[in-house]
């Protein structure tokens, strides 16, 4: 346990934040880091100490946890002694008859109930877990990044904090499924970062009008290239391909693309309903969506719940018509470019893993379980299919910019 003075121990902890702070400059944000100004860098370090729940990169900083570390430890070494532990009794013992190891550990605690904001006392600490005596600090955190940040970067953080909006960034890639490359999880990164401008460097590449010159949207920023109209629909197809995938993994025998006969649009996935809810609709006709995370020009921040339902929406009332002709019932499936799931998609996960189940495909107990491994593969596409389709689209943007090809 450490016993070293609160100030020298603190700059030690301080002098590992610098490098992790530098190692996550140097290797995420990159050469990119020297065209970015010192505000925005500041920025940038609140989020990436920011808990992955809250919408940052879980590099949590080590001087703001070093108090709770030892008094936490103090407070579990008295308690345990207290219990009747001998070897924590011994320990109670030794740090008893050192006056300086005593007085180090009262600094600690000091510091620590001035933390947490003299709202506690050394009885209420005695009761606390090392994560509930970092909470304030978390939530100092999340008021940092409200007070600091703004324009794209707090749109692109609200964006963030809806469920799965951050699972690529916060899962571990310990599957090729999982996994992405340098670039993907730069894109990744700088795109729930809300600086898009900077690793797709559009301040070079600014057309005349400030439109784009792939799908002539106008007034872009760089975040519109993760869902320009030049491939969004070849990254939609790639995420529906996917979705196929899992329902054959399921044992689900479906259709993509398909145009039901005298239907007025193709749909994405078409297949009977393994479980239907009457017997009068026997099918599914399921549709992916695939909306911005957050629009740059909007003044308000991005309510991610309320822009998946109405594109969920939206989905339904477009196939009603179609869905009533085939006994079937219309199944939206709405995602963020930043993998933010909606609840129809999530209800539509568990029914396929119930399927699975019917179907002797998985086993409960024995395998992960489905419908996470499933909800971490369609959020990594989307994250893969976003940055490749960036790339595309701004390519096909400076290519016309350059005048090697006529705007239509
Ligand atoms: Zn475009």
């Amino acid at each position: 346990m450490t016993v070293l003075p609160p100030e020298e121990t603190l700059q030690f902890a301080e002098d590992i934040d610098e490098v992790t702070t530098d190692t996550f400059n140097r290797s995420v944000i990159g050469t990119q880091q020297h065209q970015i100004d010192d505000q925005t860098l500041a920025a940038i370090e609140i989020r990436t100490r920011m808990r992955l729940r809250d919408g940052g990169f879980g590099i949590l900083s080590l001087k703001d946890r070093v108090p709770f570390a030892v008094v936490s430890t103090a407070v579990k070494i008295r308690n345990d002694a207290d219990d009747g532990d001998p070897k924590s009794k011994r320990a109670m013992d030794a740090i008893e008859s050192a006056p300086t190891m005593l007085e180090s550990i009262q600094q600690w605690t000091d510091d620590a109930l001035s933390r947490l904001g003299n709202k506690h006392n050394l009885a209420t600490l005695r009761k606390m877990s090392m994560a509930e005596m970092l909470q304030p600090v978390y939530q100092q955190y999340v008021q940092n990044a409200r007070d600091h940040l703004d324009g794209e970067m707090l749109q692109a953080w609200a964006a963030t904090q809806h469920a799965g909006a951050n699972d690529v960034i916060a899962i571990a890639p310990n599957r090729e499924e999982s996994t992405l490359t340098d670039y993907e999880l730069r894109y990744a990164i700088y795109q729930r970062l809300g600086l898009l401008g900077h690793l797709l460097e559009l301040d070079r590449l600014n057309s005349p009008n400030g439109s784009c010159l792939a799908c002539n949207k106008p007034n872009i920023t760089a975040a519109h290239f993760s869902n320009c109209g030049h491939s969004c629909k070849e990254k939609h197809d790639r995420v529906v391909r996917l979705c196929h995938e899992m329902l054959e993994t399921a044992g689900v025998n479906a259709r993509v693309e398909l145009q039901v006969p005298n239907a007025q649009r193709k749909i994405d996935l078409f297949y009977q309903d393994p479980k239907p809810d009457s017997i009068n609709i026997k099918n599914v006709m399921a549709d992916v969506t695939i909306i911005q995370a957050y629009s740059p020009d909007h003044l308000t921040l991005p309510d991610t719940t309320r822009l998946l339902n109405t594109a969920s929406r939206a989905k339904t009332n477009k196939y009603r018509t179609d869905a009533a002709n085939w006994r079937a019932r219309v199944q939206p499936l709405s995602y963020t470019t930043f993998g933010a799931i909606s609840k129809d998609a999530r209800d539509w996960l568990d029914s396929v893993e119930q399927a699975a189940i019917a179907g002797a495909q998985y086993f409960p107990g024995i395998d992960r379980r489905f419908r996470v491994v499933w909800r971490e593969n369609i959020s990594f596409e989307i994250a893969r299919q976003t940055a490749a389709m960036a790339q595309k689209g701004i390519e096909k943007h400076a290519y016309k910019l350059a005048g090697f090809e006529d705007s239509e």
